[in-house]
């Protein structure tokens, strides 16, 4: 899904801002970068900022007017620092990010980022199907061009299904069969430990699923627990035939 969102920036003055898009794009799984217009580009500026990201600058696509740019696209959003005087509907990053990716399911999406000094024309906001408003305080509301697009291209990471790196590498998760067995076993070693006392213990084992299904344990993990719990029931065994 990501393949189909496509920056847009318009217009760019400075091509240093184009290479910290390019970046903070290429960071985050984005590659699909389009320039309207861009007042200085190729340039060494524009390389030397976006550092690993020069890929992305070979293979944007350069526009000679917005219209061209985002004629193939199903979605346009625009991206603006300040409130408008028109009445369009404008979002956080977070749940525009949710809305772009699933509309990108359907085809090319453009995000436009304005002019440095000047951000989008009415004219080109009035092409846009939402707006996206990155919260800032009230006395300064304008971001840097590539601080916008990082804030974007983050939010459209996050929920795009990739692996996220807080997710322990390569492990598999543990399936329901696995999940239903472990919580007998649980249930089992609890009645040898004589931790459980009533019976049925429904409500406790209730509170014992939900917290270890919260917590979604690979097979490893689960693993790990089933052999604690073999070794406290052989305790109990041996304690109970020494007393
Ligand atoms: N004075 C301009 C600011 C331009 S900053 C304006 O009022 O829009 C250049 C571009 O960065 C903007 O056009 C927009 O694409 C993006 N940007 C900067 N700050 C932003 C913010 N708070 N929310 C969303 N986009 C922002």
């Amino acid at each position: 899904m990501l393949s189909n969102i496509r920056f847009t920036l318009v217009e760019t003055s400075h091509p240093g801002n184009i290479g910290g898009v390019a970046r903070a794009m290429k960071c985050m799984g984005l590659h699909s970068l389009a320039l309207v217009a861009p007042k200085v580009f190729p340039d060494p500026d524009a390389v030397s900022r976006a550092a690993g990201a020069e890929d992305l600058l070979t293979g944007a696509y350069v526009f000679s007017d917005i219209k061209q740019a985002i004629a193939d696209c199903v979605f346009v959003v625009g991206t603006t620092a300040r409130p408008r005087a028109i009445e369009w509907p404008v979002l956080t990053p977070g749940i525009a990010a949710g809305r772009i990716l699933a509309e990108s399911r359907n085809g090319p999406v453009a995000v436009l980022f304005g002019r440095e000094r000047s951000g989008l024309t009415n004219k080109e906001v009035e092409r846009c199907n939402l707006l996206v408003r990155i919260p800032t305080t009230e006395d300064y509301a304008s971001l840097n061009l590539a601080c916008a697009a990082q804030i974007l291209a983050y939010e459209l990471y996050l929920r795009s299904g990739l692996p996220n790196p807080a997710d322990p590498p390569g492990q598999a998760q543990a399936d329901s069969a696995s999940m239903d067995q472990f919580h007998r076993h649980l249930e089992q070693a609890l009645h040898d430990l004589n931790f459980i006392k009533v019976d049925p213990p429904t409500k406790l084992m209730r509170k014992l699923t939900r917290f270890f299904n919260r917590a979604q344990p690979s097979q490893e993990e689960l693993n790990i627990f089933r052999g604690i719990l073999s070794a406290a029931q052989a305790a109990a065994r041996r304690d109970k035939k020494g007393s």
